[in-house]
């Protein structure tokens, strides 16, 4: 047993985006309260958090997505007009359809012009002016063995853009910090400390017969007691929960990311910085029709990042290192295939950098996960939007700790706790996935 060594009101594991989200604003709405984060790296936001590629939008059909990366992304700019610099850049998201696949978007654009979200449609000649894109492969024996389609279609969709992450995860560690939140740095939680409600100090404790709640967590330095422990530890919350009995119903899956340096190959500066879609004076953020690899305008470092979210074959796992490792080929024979057929510019491209790490992904409905189970609160399963929900995720999380039955999200709008919950969940399914 190791020595005891404080007392809080809550404790919360994980200094992620979403920990560090939720601990300020818990600590925000209880600023009695003695909130400490423990994390077992060495600074904040070093886990999946920093593999992020760090994109937002604002364009979702679910409902629920659309309210938590709506109020969040809203926050953030919030924070950047009262000068706290979070490099947000409005690139836009550019979806490439087939004339088939966009025919069965369209009903759920049209639904969503409705509700004043808006895009631009672009014909395939147009984006094979702008882009240098490569729309029609037939012909290409290689695309056809792929099964690579046509792009004949490209929708942008002007709401969205890049954050810096790091400099999103330091705000929330800053203001925690500042409004008197405590933060342990290497320290690591080893086991959630199950006991007695009322414990007699016989040995064996605690019996069946005994009302039992986590009370605190083991760590590497010693017994922590809480009133309240958030388990907001990422892909690794499973690690935690399932040796006490309990379920989080997300699980870790490797995702990969590869930079390709546009500096120096004046075609691929040429597409990076293609004119006529934002502001920026960049490619948008791009996402191919089938599979759907995505490329992103990386524009402080002058390069183009490569990737895709792989589902069946990929398994739920962790690696045993503590930082997941891309796979060259995963690269070489998968995404590159690919992305060469569309943008011939990448011809003889290799990634000069190369970097994984885990969405955390809730396999029912792919939607985050927010629910307390025996003194326990699970904060987690935002698979590939983390970033951008953060904000409201870290507000429902702070009104169920509260014992609120709404949070205000902000702006003003509320949202009901259980909704993201396991027992009365209920979520929109979401239509637009990448
Ligand atoms: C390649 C990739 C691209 C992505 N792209 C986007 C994107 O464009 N937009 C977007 O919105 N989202 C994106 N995401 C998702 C986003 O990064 C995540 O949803 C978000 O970072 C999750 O935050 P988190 O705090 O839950 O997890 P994490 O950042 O992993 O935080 C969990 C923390 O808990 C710590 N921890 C774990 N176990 C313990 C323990 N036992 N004791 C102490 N500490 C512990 C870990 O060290 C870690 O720091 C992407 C993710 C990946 C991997």
């Amino acid at each position: 047993m190791g020595k005891r060594l404080a007392e809080y009101d809550a404790v919360i594991v994980g200094a992620g985006v979403l920990g560090l989200a939720t601990a300020y604003h818990i600590k925000r709405q209880n600023p009695g309260h003695r909130v400490l984060v423990i994390e077992r790296l060495s600074g904040p936001g070093q886990g999946s958090t920093a593999k992020s590629a760090g994109m937002f939008r604002v364009f979702f059909y679910s409902r629920t997505n659309l309210a938590l990366a709506h109020t969040s992304v809203e926050f953030y700019m919030h924070l950047q007009e009262k000068g706290i610099h979070l490099g947000m850049r409005w690139v836009g998201y550019l979806w490439l359809f087939d004339a088939e696949g966009y025919k069965k978007i369209r009903p759920v654009l049209d639904t969503l012009s409705a509700r004043g979200l808006e895009h631009k449609l672009f014909e395939a000649s147009e984006l094979e002016e702008m882009l240098g894109l490569r729309a029609d492969l037939s012909g290409d024996e290689e695309a056809e063995l792929m099964g690579l389609p046509n792009v004949d279609y490209g929708i942008l969709i002007p709401k969205a853009g890049s954050i810096d992450v790091d400099a999103l995860v330091r705000f929330y560690e800053m203001a925690f910090l500042e409004l008197g939140g405590k933060i342990a740095y290497n320290t690591e939680a080893r086991r959630l400390l199950v006991e007695p409600e009322r414990p007699l100090g016989i040995p064996g404790e605690p019996f069946i017969w005994q009302d039992i709640a986590v009370r605190g967590v083991e760590t590497s330095s010693g017994r922590i007691r809480a009133d309240k422990v958030v388990v907001a530890a990422g892909a690794w919350s499973h690690k935690l929960l399932s040796p006490i009995g309990l379920e989080c119903f997300f699980r870790p899956k490797k995702r990969q990311l590869f930079s390709i340096r546009a500096a120096g190959r004046p075609e691929l500066e040429k597409l990076l910085w293609a004119k006529g879609f934002n502001d920026e004076g960049c490619m948008p953020f791009t996402i191919l029709p089938r599979p759907r690899v995505y490329l992103k305008p990386a524009l402080e470092e002058g390069a183009i990042w490569l990737s895709f979210a792989d589902e069946l074959g990929r398994p739920f796992e962790e690696e045993p290192e503590l930082e997941p490792s891309p796979e060259p080929e995963f690269y070489e024979y998968g995404l590159y295939q690919v992305a060469v057929k569309y943008f011939p510019q990448l011809e003889g491209c290799r990634p000069h950098a190369a970097w994984a790490g885990y969405y955390a992904e809730n396999p029912i409905d792919h939607q985050p996960v927010i629910f307390e189970e025996a003194g326990v609160i699970i904060v987690g399963g935002a698979s590939g939007s983390g970033i951008m929900k953060a904000d409201a995720i870290g507000r429902i999380a702070a009104a169920l700790y509260s014992g609120q039955e709404e949070a205000e999200l902000f702006g003003g709008e509320t949202f009901k706790v259980k909704d993201l919950g396991i027992r009365e969940r209920r979520v929109e399914p979401e239509k637009l996935v990448i």
